[in-house]
């Protein structure tokens, strides 16, 4: 694509799971993106304090501090509300959608990930161009 690293979109993966951590980055840098990537909900914040991604991709069952709270930490603070924040849960629970948006988050993905419908969330997020 020849983008250069400054204009490369910026993705944040919040997730303990090393496998399923490991395919997000996989199908994210397929797509261009620069990945950071944290294994707790502190961890993930502060990275978008210091980074500003573009999209933050937050698994809800963390460690601690879950994906909802993280978010609505996030969405309450109005240097970081803007960031879209898509939540991944890990099967279709009942209720899980409607709390992951009550929380804040924009969208909801569930797990294991769909290559295809996970490259169209990005390309609605990012405007990733299709390769
Ligand atoms: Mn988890």
């Amino acid at each position: 694509m020849g983008r250069s690293e400054r204009e490369r979109p910026c993705v944040l993966v919040v997730e303990d799971n090393p496998v399923n951590l490991e395919l997000a980055v996989a199908l994210l840098e397929a797509e261009g993106c620069r990945v950071l990537t944290a294994t707790t909900a502190d961890e993930g914040i502060g990275l978008v304090a210091a980074q500003r991604p573009h999209l933050i991709l937050m698994d809800i069952q963390l460690p601690g501090k879950t994906g909802y709270e993280a978010t609505r930490q996030l969405k309450a603070d109005p240097a970081t509300a803007a960031i879209p924040i898509v939540a991944l849960t890990a099967q279709a629970m009942t209720g899980d959608r409607e709390k992951a948006l009550a929380a804040g988050c924009d969208e909801y993905c569930t797990k294991p990930l769909d290559t295809g419908r996970f490259r169209a969330l990005l390309h609605r997020h990012l405007g990733v161009q299709e390769s």
